[in-house]
């Protein structure tokens, strides 16, 4: 029997290879919902092609100009996102970027058999409201970040009092090799030059300040309920090897697989059921030699610093989360300068309302929306 899927965020990196996976096996998927923010050309192209039941877009502007354009087409095509037309599906993947990326979220996990969630966001900010509703609606949250789609593989029949250490790796981006003083010249297109994934804008500069290792480790601390000190972020150029787990019984054990995120997201999809042979072609034999593994250097990565206090307190990785997205956005528009983004984040917790923000439980979204309001309005106007 068929299966129905749902994209958020379909138009992106991560809705196009789930895309290019329904393609391979189009006779086993319908198409539920899919939804966009502003790429027109693509949404008219996903509305012909996949034809689904609802297209949910962002952008005023453009969600009225798509309306038009297929008032005569049994499509509803709506702007914003509410529980009554997020349709039962059996498979949804999360992939709209930053908080955006939280409402939606929230809703599909109460109307998902299995969500896969690669918006780290919601896991990061509303993990709590998140598990929840997975416990209540009986959704099966799988993670699709290729690290963390490993840390789940390789935990999976490990005690987790027999885990030692887990070691997320990262590429080191664009400017891993760069000297300290290059770091003053960035334009926002080096930055989005990854050496090794191809990814959206904002997770490519998170990349190349580290911000994102440090967001994963917030989502893996709160996906497999593993401390801080557990966790570690290791250099590794050739992206092959994902995750590492060292258990007290001595023993490493890693999961290695080509860059890219058909893998993770296909294995997700079909979970045993699958030969990825038909998705992506694998080499293995020549790339064995050349893994190489190092520390992170603080001085080419400041933002390590922050590794720690990431979820120091209840509610400090929606105020870094929203700063963050705040500073990524002023440095794309070339109002800031690159090192700008980890000079505002390092300072963040030495602002007097820090803490007062920073304690709170959020018990929900408004409460989330509030936390992160404040960071976005005051945390930046700061310093
Ligand atoms: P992209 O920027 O490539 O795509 C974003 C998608 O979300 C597009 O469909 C875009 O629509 C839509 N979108 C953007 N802003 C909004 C908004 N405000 N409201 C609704 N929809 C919106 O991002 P990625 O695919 O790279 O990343 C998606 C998520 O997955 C992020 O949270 C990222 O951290 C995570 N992730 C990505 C990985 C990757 O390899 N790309 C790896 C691991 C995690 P439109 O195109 O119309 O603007």
């Amino acid at each position: 029997m068929k299966k129905t899927i749902s994209i958020l965020g379909s138009t992106g990196s991560i809705g196009l290879s789930s895309l290019s996976i329904i393609d391979k096996k189009k006779n086993f998927f319908d198409v539920n919902y899919l939804s966009a923010n502003k790429n027109y050309k693509l949404i008219c192209k996903q509305i012909l092609r996949y034809k689904p039941k609802v297209f949910f877009i962002n952008n005023n502007k453009i969600f009225k100009k798509i309306k038009k354009k297929f008032k005569n087409k049994k499509i509803k095509i709506l702007n914003n996102y509410d529980l009554k037309n997020f349709y039962k599906t059996d498979i949804t993947i999360s992939a709209i970027p930053g908080i955006a990326g939280l409402k939606p979220t929230l809703l599909a996990v109460k109307t998902s058999k299995k969500l896969l969630v690669a918006n780290k966001e919601s896991v990061i900010c509303g993990w709590n409201i998140l598990k929840l509703s997975a416990l209540k609606y009986n959704t099966k949250i799988i993670p699709v970040d290729s690290e963390h789609y490993s840390i789940f593989k390789l935990i999976n029949n490990e005690k987790l009092d027999q885990i030692k250490k887990i070691f997320i790796t990262a590429s080191g981006g664009p400017f891993l090799n760069f000297k300290k003083n290059q770091f003053k010249k960035i334009k926002p297109k080096d930055a989005l030059k990854h050496p090794k994934w191809k990814m959206g804008k904002k997770i490519s500069v998170d990349s190349a300040t580290l911000m994102n290792k440090i967001f994963e480790i917030a989502e893996a601390e709160k996906l497999f309920n593993i401390s801080n000190n557990k966790l570690e972020i290791i250099i590794h150029p050739e992206s092959l090897v994902h995750a590492i787990i060292e258990l007290k019984n001595g023993l490493k054990k890693f999961i290695y697989h080509e860059t890219s995120m058909i893998i993770p997201l296909a294995n997700a999809i079909f979970e045993n059921n699958l030969e990825i042979k038909n998705f992506y072609k694998t080499k293995f034999k020549n790339k064995i030699n050349t893994l190489n593994f190092k520390k992170v250097s603080n001085k080419i990565f400041p933002l390590i610093k922050i590794k720690t206090k990431i979820n120091e307190l209840p509610s400090s990785a929606i105020i870094y989360n929203a700063a963050n997205e705040i500073l990524v956005d002023q440095f794309l528009q070339k109002k800031i300068p690159f090192l700008g983004i980890s000079k505002t984040i390092m300072k963040i917790h030495r602002d007097s309302n820090y803490k007062k923000y920073a304690i709170k439980r959020p018990k929900n979204i408004n409460e989330i929306i509030k936390i992160d309001k404040w960071a976005r309005e005051n945390i930046i106007k700061k310093f």
